[in-house]
């Protein structure tokens, strides 16, 4: 009997009876963060970290009952020790630590180990068997410094705007827009957001997250072209009519998919920039071995490759099935506003 199992609603702790970013509505949910493919509707508790309670209720709604814990505070759960310590990933990322019995299990959701003003940096937390995501676990996944990532962004953004072209940036409107927001040079021009980051961004600031302003790319801020604006939108927005409003422009994505030859054409992009909000290869390794795990169980992603590799280090790993694979476009499905055409 192990302390956490597989079922089909997801990870699920038996001695205390709740589960861990589950895939189906269950009574009691603890959750990693606010992305959709962590989080699943008409739970009938859902327990996160404090910080993330804001994006979380934007994504859930008023009815849900949301319980916010402090990190590291120990919440007794039909006498499981459940607490919650900071993953890096996006603002109220955590990793959940479970103990019961002398057995410690910590599942790390989704987690990067590079800075973010955004969020709380990642700590590494000692136990027995570590559930860890997966999503850039390839060798050819390395991330370059994030410095140099910001200034080809800030340079490309101020060639745009002195040639009379509007910089378009994509990025997942939740965690990602944020990122980009905090390290993006205001002093070149405007800052545009989309309804989808703009209602992140907003919940960011209610935090306390300070971000440079922004103002909503209203249809009139559209069809009228804003001198020097970087506009920042969800990657699904590219190519649609809302993109095109822009006059002339230039688009880019940000994502740790950059990394890879041939993602930017395919997409048909003019500039793709290398930053991800998940470990690249290295980190994880490195992640990995910290927490001391004997037993590491590795979800969403390259898990093959990963378990094979723990294996040659002598560890008991297994890959364990999700219902999602991979991080997905758009994971953070938020409809936007309506118009209100002002
Ligand atoms: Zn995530």
């Amino acid at each position: 009997m192990t302390l956490l199992r597989l079922t089909d609603a997801g990870l699920y702790c038996a001695a205390g009876d709740f589960h861990v970013d589950p895939w189906a509505a269950v009574p009691r949910a603890v959750v990693t963060h606010a992305h959709g493919d962590h989080v699943a509707w008409g739970c009938g508790a859902y327990l996160c970290a404090s910080d993330g309670a804001g994006v979380l209720r934007l994504r859930l709604g008023p009815d849900a009952v949301i319980e916010p814990a402090i990190y590291a505070a120990p919440q007794h759960i039909n006498g499981v020790a459940v607490s919650l310590h900071p993953a890096g990933h996006i603002l109220g990322s955590a990793q959940v630590r479970v103990e019961h019995a002398g057995e410690v299990w910590v599942v790390s959701g989704d987690y990067k180990t590079d800075p973010d003003p955004t969020c709380l940096p990642f700590e590494s937390i000692r136990c027995h068997t570590f559930v860890t995501e997966s999503t850039f676990g390839l060798p050819i996944y390395r991330w370059p410094p994030q410095a140099e990532v910001f200034t080809e962004i800030n340079g490309w953004w101020l060639a745009n705007a002195e040639a009379g072209r509007t910089s378009l940036l994509y990025g997942y409107a939740l965690g990602k827009a944020q990122r980009l927001l905090a390290g993006l040079d205001s002093s070149i021009g405007p800052i545009l957001t989309h309804g989808a980051v703009e209602k992140m961004t907003a919940a960011y600031r209610r935090a306390g997250v300070h971000l440079p302003p922004t103002s909503y790319a209203s249809a009139d801020r559209r069809r009228g072209q804003v001198a020097r604006a970087l506009v920042l939108a969800p990657p699904s927005a590219d190519g649609s009519p809302w993109s095109r409003g822009f006059g002339p422009s230039s688009n880019a994505f940000a994502s740790g998919w950059m990394r890879v030859r041939g993602a930017r054409r395919r997409r048909s992009l003019d500039r793709g920039f290398t930053l991800s909000d998940h470990v690249d290869w290295p980190g994880l390794l490195v992640a990995i071995a910290a927490t001391g795990a004997e037993r590491v169980w590795v979800t969403h992603g390259f898990t093959g490759v990963v378990v094979r590799w723990l294996r040659e280090q002598g560890l008991d790993a297994r890959a364990i099935a999700t219902r999602f694979e991979g991080e997905r476009d758009e994971p953070d499905e938020i409809v936007e506003a309506p118009e209100t055409g002002t």
